[in-house]
């Protein structure tokens, strides 16, 4: 069984339903909305472009659609915002040291504190044995354009070697057309 996906354009995809795209799992899948964006270079330059498609998921991996991996610059403002608090913290309970201190050892200190404790957060997220992603099984890879927005192409990764095959099936004919990318994440 397959589903329509509907783009703001005339690439025409389809999406096989019967097997969940993260685990692949056949018991209990429903199709849930999948928000891929693919962000401008280090989340500076030219516009972040989203697209919302359905694909299918099981009960065990349907919050897996809403992950979306982290971006350098969002751990980077999580690691500031870290750093903040504990230097607040220890503004009111730390020792006193000389400026110079502060500056050369604690700043600095209180950072690498920080960037550990949210990379070692990161590193402890991680799928279950039969899941092949924790975070968004499908990535938007690349687009196509055509000027202004209209999107004309879609490069798709899917961290489930299986589901991506079936959906490269699905979609022989956009394939053919060069409308759409199939590739393993
Ligand atoms: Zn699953």
């Amino acid at each position: 069984m397959f589903v329509n996906l509907q783009i703001k354009n005339d690439v025409q995809l389809v999406a096989p339903v019967d097997s969940c795209c993260n685990c692949g799992s056949t018991q209990d899948v429903r199709m849930e909305a999948t928000d891929l964006r693919r962000l401008p270079l280090f989340g500076l330059a030219g516009a972040e472009i989203k697209i919302e498609l359905p694909f299918p998921y099981c009960s065990g991996c349907v919050s897996s659609s809403q992950r979306r991996r982290p971006t350098v610059l969002g751990i980077a403002a999580v690691t500031a915002l870290l750093s903040l608090v504990l230097g607040m913290c220890w503004i009111f309970f730390g020792p006193q040291f000389a400026e110079e201190k502060i500056v050369t050892i604690v700043v600095p200190m209180l950072v690498i504190t920080s960037l550990c404790i949210v990379l070692g957060f990161y590193g402890l997220r991680r799928p279950s044995a039969k899941q092949s992603s924790f975070y968004q099984p499908v990535k938007l890879r690349n687009t196509g354009h055509q000027w202004p927005a209209d999107i004309t192409g879609l490069e798709l990764a899917f961290t489930n070697h299986d589901y991506g095959k079936k959906f490269a099936d699905a979609n022989r004919t956009a394939i053919a057309a060069k409308k759409l990318k199939v590739v393993d994440a």
